[in-house]
């Protein structure tokens, strides 16, 4: 396979923004397990945009 995923945003084990039920908070989850919960999308994007930086080649 020569496809290079580094770059995809959707798929399974990726990256994951779901929404916590009883609430108005998203959640977001990294690949390597971190997980981070914004009030919006846009700040969860903003973080695993972010945070990825940082998880070495
Ligand atoms: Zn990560």
């Amino acid at each position: 396979m020569t496809v290079e995923p580094t770059r995809m945003l959707t798929g399974p084990g990726v990256l994951r923004v779901v929404w916590l039920p009883g609430s108005d908070r998203l959640q977001g989850t990294c690949h390597c397990g971190a997980t981070y919960v914004a009030d919006g999308p846009i700040e969860v994007w903003d973080w695993l945009l972010a945070h990825p930086i940082g998880h070495g080649s």
